[in-house]
């Protein structure tokens, strides 16, 4: 087997390289943008009411936006980082449970419940990933593989 396959494949059927997470380049942005703007003390400037920087209003949220993309910077696939951000999921646990490497050795896929919170984002691209695995192989069915998220 593929080692650099199973790795990247995660037991859901998703493929982490294409995760928006997975080393990204907008959470070191907004990292640096974020030191830049404490340097020059912009919450100070954007906290006092005056003609200049109506639009700055909404400033604490926008900070709260960046901490988001800052920190959702990701460096390892979910097989070895134990999960998406390092937070085990449901799905792992049963495969755990079941002694299984991927949901692809599961015969409940179509019925199974616990895609329900990928949904929004990637559709029914984990479950369509896995019947991929399942007719191609592990070694195989990368190349084949839907696109992570809706909107792509
Ligand atoms: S943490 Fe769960 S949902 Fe996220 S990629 Fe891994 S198996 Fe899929
Ligand atoms: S029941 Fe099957 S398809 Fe559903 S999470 Fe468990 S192993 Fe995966």
């Amino acid at each position: 087997m593929n080692q650099e396959n199973l790795i990247f494949t995660a037991h859901c059927g998703i493929y982490c390289g294409d995760c928006i997470h997975y080393k990204n380049k907008h959470s070191k942005l907004a990292s640096d943008l974020k030191r830049e703007l404490e340097r020059v003390g912009f919450d100070k400037y954007a906290d006092i009411k005056s003609p200049f920087g109506e639009d700055l209003r909404y400033y604490k949220e926008f900070i709260s936006v960046l901490n988001s993309l800052a920190n959702h910077y990701c460096n390892d696939p979910c097989r070895t980082g134990n999960g998406c951000s390092s937070t085990t999921c449901k799905i792992i646990k049963c495969c755990q449970s079941k002694k299984i490497i991927g949901c692809w050795e599961c015969r409940q896929i179509d019925s199974c419940e616990k895609f329900e919170f990928l949904e929004p984002r990637c559709g029914n691209m984990p479950k369509n990933n896995l019947k991929k695995i399942k007719k191609f192989g592990l070694d195989n069915w990368i190349e084949y593989r839907d696109q992570f998220y809706i909107w792509l």
